[in-house]
């Protein structure tokens, strides 16, 4: 609609823009017999032939032409001038104008009328013009001194120059509606050289004319071959720019989003071609877009409702091998258009690289929806749909790190009691549907604030952000208990659920970690006394370390060797053969007795003693190997690595450092590297972990699945083994979950042959099963729980049956038949290290 209307308005501009032009034209003609005029030099000539020669002159000056085509208008660079300018040097000004108009009319019989009105119009009024201003600068015949000569017939020249642009400039902008600014510029310095050269031209002849009439047939191939010259020039100039512009546009093409694509498409194409409106229409879902250099127009399905009525030039959007098709570009033209060679085979490319940047943004577009799926899967919990552990903590230290948070935050987690007794009575399906409604239940009674969230199993927890008081929280964690108090509806069955629940409020230090640990004090002291929810109290809090171990306790402990460490070995699952031993440390504290690592690494990671700690379990761990290995076992030792030693590039050296002063090869060293954001991010840990690889030391990724970005972490540092996390071990036999990330991180360990070692085996038949997947090696209690090393040689030693190094009966020895999986025949016997 919009566009109907400006087009109709264009349209009558243009017509009253042209009347214009012809009524001045009309009067101007009447003014010339005013101006005075001296005899023509050629009296003795008959005036007939004068008048026939100056017609002639005109309409030669207006056919010898460069065309130039703007969107669906053709124009084009004239002679006109220089035949006005040695017309009026021959005859009167008042004769000049008539034989102008005819010329110019003759010469333009084949165009439009209104195309024909406008060239002529213009050109009288470019002689009453330039005649005008002739006669002012003391024009006085051919006569004389050709220095006389030449000052006036240069003013009226430049009168009609700029005459001629001053009135074609608006009508071509408003025709090809482009501003009048770009018309101006385009092309400026050929423009100004070629108005030299057409006067240079002029004044030439005319020499020639005074000198010797005969010698005026050299002019017209001097003409012609100049004008040739010039269109070349022309031509080329316009080449070199439209192929800047496809190169500038195919860039500009190179972006991932489709709508930002099409919209660049759109506007840089009707530039490009100088078409009148673009239009991209894609197949595959049916959608067109379409404008012009203003931007999108159209947005939506296929139509027939575009405006633009005249030429349509399709292309078919397809790649160079012409194998894929994603749709039709198609240039309209208000009037007739047909495109050069030139222009059609940029129309191609231009195709070709938008059919690239469409499935670009298109596989784009898909990769962003798999990776938010993905996301999303990482962060909720499959069955209820919440939010899960990682989420839960991740949210909550973001708003606990918003220093300005509004009100108090709390955190109350809820535990069902005997849900193991819904699950082992009724079934797995119907412990799932209590687990989902007891999630309804507590998301429909939380707040919009609240985050409300799955940590697992019968565990739930509520996030409460912005509460007025803390005392609200106790309120709000009743309420949330109290939605559990009807009964379920379960298969038909009405179940009564019950529940623990233990609130804290955020603590001043230990984010998300910390709260949540004290939310879990306080519900296991509700169990404990026998009710339904308690809040947490320090004073009853026996396991707080945080204040313990920031008491300056930690650097007593590196200073008196309070920090040993225990091995536990790694098995070969089918053999029972210990094939490494994994170093665990252990804080073997004064008045607290042995402190678990969980408990104190994130203090000690935190105070600026992790190199020393770090040092001094890595010694012990050495010294231990050295001691197996004095003893007839040589085997490797795992030791743990923080993630913040990675960052320390001075921890390469300081290891290969210890291993030289313990007389240890480096391939006797595993180091055990735990998946974080900061190990798959930062260039410092490459480098890290490529010197200690390269030194020969064996890398293995612990906790394997549990972390970001496994994938991407693997193939920028290549490691030696994986370790299965102790998670998936555990729920191998109830989550077909869990033993499908089993099956595909074995199936990983085999396609980049790496060592994998399953942890937290507890049982005999875990052992077993893992062993049928292709699992060569194991730890866990099943074997040995962490050990002093003393402790462990003896056991190797001793070793079970007559077999010393073994801690476990060989598989096939049990008596079983077992079917040998595909990956052990391959995957070899002969790689009975784990690293
Ligand atoms: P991790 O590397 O995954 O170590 C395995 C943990 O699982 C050990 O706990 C081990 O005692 C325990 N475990 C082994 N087999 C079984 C089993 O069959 N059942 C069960 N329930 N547990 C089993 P631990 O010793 O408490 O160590 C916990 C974590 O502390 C380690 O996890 C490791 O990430 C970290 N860690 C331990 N020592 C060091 C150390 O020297 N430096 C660093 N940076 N981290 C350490
Ligand atoms: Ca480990
Ligand atoms: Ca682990």
């Amino acid at each position: 609609m919009h566009l109907s209307t400006r087009d109709n308005e264009t349209d009558r501009r243009l017509t009253l823009l042209v009347g214009l032009v012809v009524v001045a034209a009309t009067a101007a003609v009447s003014a010339s017999t005013m101006i005075a005029s001296t005899s023509p030099l050629i009296t003795p000539l008959n005036e007939l032939s004068v008048l026939v020669m100056l017609i002639f002159m005109s309409a030669v000056g207006t056919l010898v032409n460069t065309p130039v085509r703007i969107r669906s208008t053709g124009h084009s660079i004239s002679w006109n001038e220089t035949a006005l300018v040695m017309a009026l040097a021959l005859a009167p000004t008042s004769w000049v104008v008539l034989c102008t108009a005819a010329g110019v009319a003759l010469a333009s019989l084949r165009l439009p009328p209104i195309k024909l009105a406008f060239g002529v119009g213009k050109n009288v009024l470019m002689a009453v013009g330039a005649g005008a201003t002739l006669h002012a600068a003391g024009w006085d015949g051919l006569s004389g001194d050709p220095w006389l000569l030449i000052p006036p017939l240069a003013a009226a020249y430049l009168a009609a120059a700029l005459l001629d642009e001053a009135l074609a400039m608006p009508v071509i902008a408003l025709a090809s509606r482009t501003p009048i600014s770009q018309h101006f510029r385009n092309n400026l310095d050929l423009r100004i050289a070629g108005y030299l050269v057409r006067f240079c031209v002029a004044i030439g002849s005319l020499l020639i004319l005074e000198a010797d009439p005969r010698l005026l047939l050299a002019v017209p191939p001097l003409v012609l071959s100049l004008h040739l010259a010039y269109a070349g020039r022309i031509r080329q100039r316009t080449e070199q720019q439209v192929w800047q512009r496809l190169a500038q546009t195919t860039d500009a093409l190179n972006v991932v989003e489709l709508d930002e694509v099409l919209t660049t498409a759109v506007t840089r194409a009707s530039e490009l071609f100088s078409a009148d409106e673009v239009e991209v229409e894609l197949r595959e879902t049916d959608r067109v877009v379409r404008g012009g250099g203003e931007g999108v127009s159209y947005d939506g399905p296929a139509d027939e409702s575009t405006t633009v009525q005249g030429a349509v030039v399709p292309v078919r959007l397809e790649g160079h091998d012409k194998t894929v098709d994603v749709g039709m570009l198609r240039l309209r033209f208000r009037g007739p258009v047909k495109l050069s060679e030139r222009e059609h085979y940029t129309l191609y490319t231009f195709a070709s690289a938008l059919c690239t940047a469409i499935r670009n943004a298109q596989a784009y577009a898909e990769l962003a929806r798999v990776a938010q799926a993905h996301a999303h899967d990482a962060t909720h919990d499959a069955l209820t749909g919440l939010p899960n552990r990682r989420h839960l903590l991740d949210a909550g230290n973001d708003h606990l790190n918003q220093r300005h948070a509004d009100g108090v935050t709390a955190l109350v987690l809820i535990d069902l009691n005997h849900f193991k007794e819904v699950n082992d009575t009724l079934g797995h399906t119907a412990g799932d549907q209590m687990l989902a409604a007891v999630a309804e239940r507590l998301r429909a009674a939380a707040h919009a604030e609240d985050l409300v969230a799955r940590l697992g199993g019968d565990e739930f927890a509520v996030l409460l952000r912005a509460l007025p008081a803390p005392a609200v929280a106790a309120h709000r964690a009743e309420t949330l208990l109290a939605a559990l108090h009807e009964p379920f509806d379960i298969d038909g069955m009405r179940l009564n659920v019950e529940a623990s629940g233990g609130i804290a409020a955020a603590p001043a230090t230990g984010g998300m970690v910390e709260l949540l640990r004290r939310a879990d004090v306080a519900m296991y002291q509700a169990k404990r006394a026998g009710q339904r929810l308690a809040s947490y109290a320090s004073a009853r809090d026996t396991a707080d370390l945080g204040r313990l171990t920031l008491g300056g306790d930690l650097t007593r402990a590196v200073a008196d060797h309070e920090f040993t460490v225990k091995f536990q070995p790694i098995v070969e699952l089918g053999t029972g053969k210990v094939i490494a031993a994994e170093a665990l440390a252990r804080w073997r504290h004064p008045t607290h007795g042995m402190i678990d690592p969980l408990r104190f690494l994130e203090t000690v990671e935190r105070s600026g003693l992790l190199p020393a700690f770090a040092e001094a379990i890595l010694d012990q761990a050495l010294i231990a190997a050295g001691t197996w290995r004095d003893a007839g076992f040589d085997v490797p030792v795992a030791v743990n690595v923080s993630p913040r030693s990675l960052l320390d590039t001075r921890f390469p050296g300081s290891v290969l450092a210890r291993l030289r002063a313990h007389d240890l090869p480096p391939d006797r060293l595993i180091l055990e590297l735990t998946e974080t954001l900061t190990l798959s991010q930062l260039d410092v840990v490459d480098q890290v972990l490529t010197r200690l690889r390269d030194a020969g030391i064996r890398l293995a990724l612990d906790d394997f699945g549990t972390g970001y970005s496994s994938l991407s972490l693997l193939s920028r540092i290549p490691v030696h083994q994986l370790k299965i996390d102790r998670s998936f071990v555990t729920a191998m036999e109830s989550s077909t979950e869990a033993a499908a990330i089993i099956r595909s991180t074995l199936d990983l360990g085999r396609s980049l042959d790496l060592a994998v070692v399953a942890e937290g085996v507890e049982r005999e038949a875990q052992r077993r099963t893992l062993w049928e997947l292709g699992c060569t090696a194991g730890q866990g209690h099943l074997f040995a729980r962490p050990l002093p090393a003393g402790t462990l040689l003896a056991a190797l030693q001793r070793g079970t049956g007559d077999r010393t190094g073994c801690l476990a009966v060989a598989l096939h020895d049990a008596g079983a038949v077992v079917r040998l999986p595909q990956g052990r025949r391959q995957g070899g016997r002969g790689r009975h290290q784990p690293a």
